[in-house]
Formats: structure tokens, sequence, C-alpha cells
């Protein structure tokens, strides 16, 4: 049976090009759809981690899963699904929320597969299989050539295909521009199994830029040149905190477009309540707890439900005291709350890999494990504040359970040409809901966080603010015209008829259904 050959070829990961062959040889006669199989099926059982992701509100039963570790592989595996009518989804390390990774009834491949060794090109960039991880990116490139590459995602445990198939952005973005601006060449292959090497100087450019945030629609990237720098020793990690949202929006804003040599090496931020509040309060805000605590008292009584955290951060080689000053002059023009500067000098690599604390702790209490309904907003400069008035300090006054980031990025450095759709405006700020539920009965129900999900995005359209939704997910093709608008939408449906012709990529998505 189909599902049995799957389950022996994940025990077996060095068997892709053999997957593919008993694939090709069973199709048609024994075929076994996901839906029919047995939940005590052991076959059945193993296909199960690759039904959901880490939104956890999914499940899509794949038919069979490949974890190619070749172009070739990958190439073989999509000729495969096209010319036997099934789809077919590239699963990074499956970190979506809405089953963007998943493929109901098709084929999934294990990206992970993909993921080593690294090469140095040029000094210049690094040649990175596109199942590798963004952790791994950094070892390799810190620990072996003192370089790193210069823009990152908060969190590393992502793959480099997974972030260049939706932006990938954290507060180096108003620097250096997202994830998907720091490419070179791409490797990929196009839904007729074709392998295409493309630049923007190639004749391929066309699919470089469509597939750089083009949610897995047009190809599956099985390496990228990531664009490296020297990696710096040490961070001077700060964070200051506002009470008035107008100061703490133009502080921001100011720092990120007169950027220069001089200032912050990263600019990110987040709202938080005005309370003791263990995870949505003041405890959120000291980065090293058994120094700093939050003195309450010096928060202006005249003070709303929520604070606003600046979070900012320099780069040095030069001494200890030399850092601190320049950063005491850069911090004298902003306008936060004296008395509530927190700051650390940390290690480069504990830096970049903050995040991974913060998932042990989640482990730890279960709320890794637990559903993820998360929610990421692009929202113009000039609505922001309205945004802060009608939706932070209204609908989550009362914080999230984990962090709510709002910092702003510039449109100028993302390029025009890739598939990414962005609000109007010249800045714009992710505005990220991250939500951390404690198992039940203590939290509350995955209905109605996505109720309050609705009620932001609802808000947003009534208010008529110029906004986007970031890594996106709807449920029909007209939701999605709306959110490319009617350019946008000829662009992306033009670009899939002729990389993807037969509709196959990326089902999970829900864009487009394939050609029957
Ligand atoms: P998957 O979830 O496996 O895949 C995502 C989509 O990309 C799917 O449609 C899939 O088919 C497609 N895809 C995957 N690999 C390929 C490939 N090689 N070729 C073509 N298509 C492919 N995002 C940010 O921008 N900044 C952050 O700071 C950030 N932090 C995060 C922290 C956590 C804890 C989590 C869970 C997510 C975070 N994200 C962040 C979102 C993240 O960038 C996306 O969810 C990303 O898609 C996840 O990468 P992945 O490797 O798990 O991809």
């Amino acid at each position: 049976m189909l599902i049995k050959s799957a389950t022996k070829f994940i025990e077996n990961s060095h068997s892709a090009a053999a997957m593919i062959a008993c694939l090709e040889n069973q199709h048609g006669s024994s075929t076994t759809s996901s839906s029919s199989a047995s939940a005590a099926d052991p076959a059945a059982s193993s296909l199960e981690p690759y039904a959901t992701d880490f939104g956890g509100m999914v499940r899509a039963v794949p038919t069979a899963v490949i974890r190619p570790s070749t172009v070739d592989e990958v190439a073989a595996a999509i000729r495969f699904a096209a010319s036997n009518g099934l789809t077919v989804a590239a699963r990074g390390n499956g970190h979506s929320i809405h089953g963007q990774a998943s493929a109901a009834g098709g084929l999934v491949l294990d990206m992970r597969g993909l993921s080593g060794p690294i090469q140095l090109v040029a000094g210049e960039y690094a040649d990175v299989p596109a199942g590798a991880l963004w952790e791994e990116v950094l070892e390799w490139a810190a620990a072996e050539h003192g370089l790193s590459p210069a823009s990152w995602t908060d969190y590393l445990g992502l793959t480099v295909g997974g972030t260049l198939s939706n932006g990938g952005v954290s507060g180096q973005a108003f620097r250096h521009g997202p994830q998907v601006a720091n490419v070179g060449l791409l490797e990929v292959v196009t839904g007729d199994g074709e392998r295409h090497l493309c630049s923007p100087q190639s004749e391929d450019a066309d699919l470089f830029f469509s597939v750089l945030g083009g949610l897995g629609q047009f190809g599956v990237i099985t390496r990228a040149w990531i664009r490296l720098l020297p990696a710096p020793d040490m961070v001077k990690w700060i964070r200051v905190v506002y009470n008035d949202f107008a100061c703490y929006s133009s502080d921001a804003e100011s720092l990120v477009s007169r950027a220069g040599p001089n200032s912050f090496d990263y600019v990110e931020g987040f709202a938080f309540v005005n309370s003791h509040d263990p995870v949505n309060g003041f405890g959120s805000v000291p980065l090293d707890q058994a120094r700093h605590s939050f003195d309450p008292t010096h928060v202006p009584p005249n003070s709303g439900p929520l604070l606003y955290c600046l979070e900012v951060a320099l780069h040095y080689v030069d001494a200890v005291d030399a850092v601190d000053q320049r950063t005491a002059e850069m911090l004298q023009r902003l306008r936060y709350i004296r008395g509530l500067e927190f700051y650390a000098h940390v290690p480069y690599i504990d830096f970049l890999t903050r995040v991974k604390r913060a998932e042990v702790e989640a482990r730890a209490n279960g709320s890794w494990h637990t559903p993820h309904p998360w929610l990421n907003i692009l929202v113009s400069a000039s609505d922001i504040v309205d945004f802060d008035r009608e939706i932070f300090r209204k609908i989550l006054r009362h914080g999230i359970g984990g962090p709510m980031l709002v910092y702003p990025m510039l449109r100028r450095k993302w390029d025009e040409r890739m598939s990414v759709a962005l609000p109007e405006g010249e800045i714009f700020y992710l505005v990220a809901l991250l939500r951390f539920a404690l198992p039940q009965p203590v939290g509350p129900t995955v209905e109605e966080m996505l109720a309050e999900n609705r009620a932001v995005v609802d808000r947003c359209r009534s208010a008529g603010f110029d906004f986007k939704l970031y890594i996106p997910h709807y449920r029909d093709q007209t939701q999605w015209r709306a959110h490319f608008g009617e350019k946008g939408w000829r662009r992306f449906a033009d670009r899939k008829a002729r990389y993807d012709p037969a509709g196959i990529l990326a089902p999970g998505q829900l864009i487009f259904s394939p050609e029957t």
C-alpha cells in the first residue's frame, strides 16, 4: 500500500529516489487515500506529524511524505505528482499557523532533508540548502567564518525556504530589508518539475522575484544565496518604556527613517499591559530579571491600560564604556519614561537566539504545544496611532497571553517585484499578536482567540486602515484577490499560470485549486 511505503520511507530517509520509484510502481493500482487510512494504522500515524503545524488548528493528512536530499529528488517528486494529479507542499519546519505547508491527500516534501552542507560564495554569500534552519546558518557563518546574515527573524528555528516564501522580518529589516531582500540567487524547481537557477540579473529574474514572498505557489526553493556581513562580537540590548503611543511611534519612526552608520542596528518594540500581570504586564519588560526589576512608581498615574516598550540594539567591538556613552547619547533625544530603561550586554549569538530561551520556557509550561492562533498584520504608519486607540487600547487592553509586537519598517527596503503584498505607506508597522495559551482549562479557548483576531481585522477594515495581513491566511480566492488588490492579483495569477500551470504547489494556502 502506498501509505505503508511512505512509512518505510520516513524510517529510512536515504531512499527518496526509491520512494518515488515505489510511488510510481504502485500509483493507480493501490493508492490509499489519507481519508480512508485508519487512525490505528501505524503507517497512517507516521504521517500524522505532517498533518498539523505550529498553529495546531488544522489537520490535513497527506498521502505520502518524501524527504528529498537532492534537487533531483525534489524534481522527481514534483514530476510524479504532476503526472498523477497529486498536489505537493514543501514543508520547512512546519511553523505555519493555518496549515499553509500541508497537502491533504497529496505529497509533502520534508525539506529538512535538504539541510547541508553550506558553502561560502565569494566571501559575500552563504549558499544554503533551503531546508536549513536559520540557527544552523548562524552557527556555520559565525563560528566558521566570523560572518552573519544581514537580516533575521526573531526566532531561528525556521527554514530558509519557509521564511523566504513569506518575507522574514525582525528588528534589522528597517536597515537591511527583510530576508527576501537579502538573497543573491535561488535554485527553484517549478511546478513542471524543471530546475532553474535564478537571480535579479538572470533571464529568470521574474521567477526569482515571484518566489520571494510567493507563499510556495511558484516553485520549491532548493537553495538560496544569503547575503553575509561581518558578525559583531557583542550587542548592547536596550529596552525603554513609554506611556504615550504617539511618542513611542514617532521615536521609533525617527530611529528607522533617519538610520545612518551611527544608528541602532536593530529596532523593535511591543505593547504590554499596565499591570503586574506576570505574562502580559511589567514582568515582560526587564532583560535581566536578576539585575533589574520594573519599578511601576515611574509610570505616570494618568497612563492608559497599555504601555509600550521600544527595544533597540547596537552591535559593538569596542570597550563597554565607549558603547555605553554612545547609547546614552542616542537615547537622550527619545521621549521614554526616565527610570524605565533596561539593558544588557550580550554576545551577538545570544542576542540572535534569544527566542530559543522563551521556547524552552514555553515547552516546559506546555504552551509550546497548545494551539497558536497568531495574527500578523502590516499597518501603515499613517494609521498606527488610530490602531493603538481602536485596537490595542480597546480590543487587546488585557493582553493576549504573549507578545504584542509593534515596530516600524520601510517600504523602500522591499523590492516591488517580489510577491509580498504590502500596505501603501512608506513606513509601516508589523503588529504581531503571538498568543501562547496555557493548556485548558486555564486560558481562553481557541475559538475565543480566533474571534478576537477576527474582531481586530474587522476593525481595521471598518476603520479603513491601510493594512495587509503578513503570513496571510484566507479561506477562498475572493479574499485572496482582495488581499493582493486587482493589479497585484493579476500578476500573482499570471505567475501561477506560468510557473505552476497545473496548480499543484502549496495547496494548503487555499489560493488556487489544482487543474482537473
Ligand atoms: P513552513 O511552515 O513549513 O512553510 C511555510 C510555507 O512556505 C508553506 O506554504 C510551505 O509550502 C512553503 N515552503 C516551505 N519551504 C519551502 C521551500 N523550500 N520552497 C518553497 N516553499 C516552501 N516570521 C517572521 O518573519 N519573523 C519572525 O520573527 C518570526 N518568528 C516566528 C516565531 C515562531 C515561533 C513561529 C512559529 C513563526 C515565526 N515566524 C516569523 C513566521 C515564519 O516565518 C513562517 O511561519 C515561516 O513560514 C515558517 O517557516 P517554516 O520553515 O516552518 O515553513
